[in-house]
């Protein structure tokens, strides 16, 4: 499980490019949960700003797509792997949209 789970990380830190920092934890339920925080971004209350979705490829996926739209709006100049699936990122946020659940907090 450890293995897998730094592996994950290393992998989503690898999409995520040069200014995320990516943590992979476990949760109550034994589900993982994916947070990525900006190396350079903060929120007001002075953390750094990061999306976090719990559940495995979904999980994933959902904190990846919110980054993803995070570095577009504020370093549309970075070069991270993930921008190449920015598409696919709005498609599946209009697809959440349309089917009428948020899971957006
Ligand atoms: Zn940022």
């Amino acid at each position: 499980m450890t293995a897998s789970r730094s592996a994950r990380g290393r992998r989503a830190a690898t999409q995520a490019g040069p200014l995320a920092r990516v943590k992979v934890d476990v949760d109550a339920a034994d589900q993982l949960v994916y947070k990525i925080s900006c190396t350079a971004c903060t929120v007001r209350s002075g953390k750094p700003w990061s999306a976090y979705r719990p559940g495995e490829d979904n999980g994933y996926l959902g904190t990846m797509d919110r980054w993803t739209f995070h570095l577009v709006e504020k370093h549309p100049d970075s070069d991270a792997p993930c921008l190449a699936f920015l598409g696919e990122a709005q498609q599946r946020l209009h697809e959440r949209r349309e089917g009428g659940t948020t899971a957006d907090e």
